[in-house]
């Protein structure tokens, strides 16, 4: 790219508004706002349509990014939204949520000499235009369904992407999801405050308008098992996630006050308890708030703490700020709501007061070392390094494993050495032929769009084998 062009654009890009914090720190509405068509169209001009756009080779979904700038400069909205939306068919989701700092916009040649062309917030404008409107889906009419059927186990992004793009090749499509709503780890791990639930629920209308069919409250390996789906259907996708949380395995973690991250979550989310007793779920409420962690899982926690009415909220982790694995935004955003960061310190045990209900915990000051198999610095213990610290509700967010309940009752069924499926790199398909798999239960807990990817992947190899006997 000539270094000229490059540096005739502005460098900085247009800001995001969003609710001041002590505002929103009380609220469990979205905090960023969006930008209004005038920033949006601002921000478009600065893109430079490269004729190979490094920015799409970052995109897992292959999003033609410059494309639909193009359209967007042109004010062309409609044709924007096409283009997306043929390659993404959640972009208001991925608009807000993505990582595109390490995927598009980590590509984007104005980065080099300043900030990329925001590539996120782009395409979250762009979906937001046709959000819940009558329109839904330009260029995706129902299909006519041939005799195709496939199964998706799991409703999480993995096993909507998939769905979708069976569904628009003229497959019948039947998702089996464990919960009462769709959406996976979009409903219930992710705030409302990063993405509102109307967002989500929209983009998946977008998917019954194609015909696709829900079935709730399913529980894969108890209620269905797929040997049985396997006599009934063609293909079967399994996108069941990696929703098993993983504890720290010290003294007092059965104490009450104590919680998974998942649970803690999965109530304040999906069972709406910020809104007890309109809605039946309770939550605990803390006035001493700690989370254990430093990846989204724990920032979403400890902001939703605060929401909650927390007088105070530690985020505790047993390595430096510059190791933490979660978002920049949203480290950034915690820490102008007030979340208070305690580096270099690990948990070795939680302590009951007189009712066995915590009261606090006591902290082992560490210090980093030689590099691990992440490549990050290991955390030691220092030596009669001690202190307690007084809390009484604690989350645990140090990640997930998969859930063996679908597995164990699938025989033949491989796994790899972390108790993942194993599946074809480029088709999903796992040992079980026609039986394909996508998305954490693959991966590990990943993020959203890599989900998206495979399910994508897995999609299009089904259809590829069974759409042709379709409408
Ligand atoms: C709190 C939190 C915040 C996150 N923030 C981000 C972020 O900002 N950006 C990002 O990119 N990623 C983020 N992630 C990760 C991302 O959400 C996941 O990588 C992604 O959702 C994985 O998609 P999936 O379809 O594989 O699984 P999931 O989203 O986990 O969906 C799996 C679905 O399968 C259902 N299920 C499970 N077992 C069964 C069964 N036996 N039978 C039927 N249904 C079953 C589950 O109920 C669920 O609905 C976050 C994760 C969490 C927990
Ligand atoms: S977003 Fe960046 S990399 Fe992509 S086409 Fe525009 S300027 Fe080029």
């Amino acid at each position: 790219m000539n270094r000229q062009k490059i540096q005739k654009k502005r460098a900085v890009r247009e800001a995001m508004p969003c609710q001041p914090p002590l505002v929103r720190r009380a609220n469990f509405d979205e905090v960023a706002l969006g930008y209004t068509r005038e920033m949006a169209l601002r921000e478009a001009a600065r893109c430079l349509h490269c004729k190979k756009p490094l920015c799409v080779s970052g995109c897992p979904v292959q999003v033609p990014i410059g494309d639909f700038i193009a359209e967007l400069v042109k004010g062309n909205l409609e044709v924007a939204y096409s283009i997306v939306k043929s390659a993404n068919s959640l972009p208001a989701v991925c608009g807000r949520v993505c990582p595109q700092e390490h995927q598009c916009e980590g590509k984007c040649v104005l980065g080099v000499k300043g900030q990329p062309v925001a590539i996120g917030r782009l395409e979250r404008f762009v979906a937001d235009a046709f959000l819940g409107s009558a329109h839904g889906c330009p260029g995706q009419k129902p299909v006519k369904f041939g005799d195709g059927k496939v199964a998706m186990l799991g409703a999480g992004p993995a096993s909507l992407t998939c769905a979708g793009i069976c569904a628009a090749n003229g497959l019948r499509v039947d998702v089996f999801e464990g919960l009462h709503e769709p959406g996976g780890v979009l409903v219930y791990g992710i705030p409302s405050f990063r993405l509102p639930k109307n967002v989500v629920a929209a983009e998946i209308g977008d998917l019954r308008t194609l015909g696709v069919r829900f079935h709730f409250n399913c529980v894969a390996g108890r209620t269905v098992l797929l040997e049985d789906l396997r006599g009934e259907y063609d293909a079967v996708f399994i996108g069941v996630g990696a929703g098993l949380p993983v504890f720290l395995g010290i003294p007092g973690e059965n104490l009450v006050g104590v919680f998974s991250a998942n649970e803690y979550l999965t109530r304040v989310n999906l069972g709406r308890a910020y809104a007890f007793p309109e809605y039946d779920t309770p939550v605990y409420p803390g006035k001493n708030v700690t989370v254990f962690g430093a990846g989204n899982v724990a920032m979403d926690a400890a902001r939703t703490a605060l929401r909650l009415g927390a007088e105070s909220v530690h985020i505790v982790y047993r390595r430096t700020r510059a190791e933490m694995p979660a978002r920049e935004e949203e480290i950034k955003h915690a820490e102008e709501e007030g979340v208070r960061f305690s580096m270099l310190a690990a948990p070795i045990q939680f302590n009951a007061d007189a009712d066995m209900r915590l009261c606090s915990v006591t902290l082992q000051g560490m210090r980093l070392g030689e590099p691990d198999a992440s490549g990050r610095r290991s955390p030691v213990p220092v030596e009669g390094q001690l202190r307690v610290l007084p809390t009484d509700l604690a989350v645990v967010a140090l990640g997930t494993r998969a859930n063996p309940i679908l597995l164990d009752a699938t025989p033949g069924l491989e796994r790899t050495e972390r108790g993942y499926i194993r599946a074809d790199k480029n088709t999903g398909e796992t040992s079980l032929p026609n039986v394909f798999a996508g998305g954490d239960i693959v991966t590990g807990a990943a993020t959203v769009i890599l989900a998206m990817g495979a399910g994508r992947a897995a999609g299009q190899e089904i259809c590829r084998r069974f759409a042709k006997q379709g409408g």
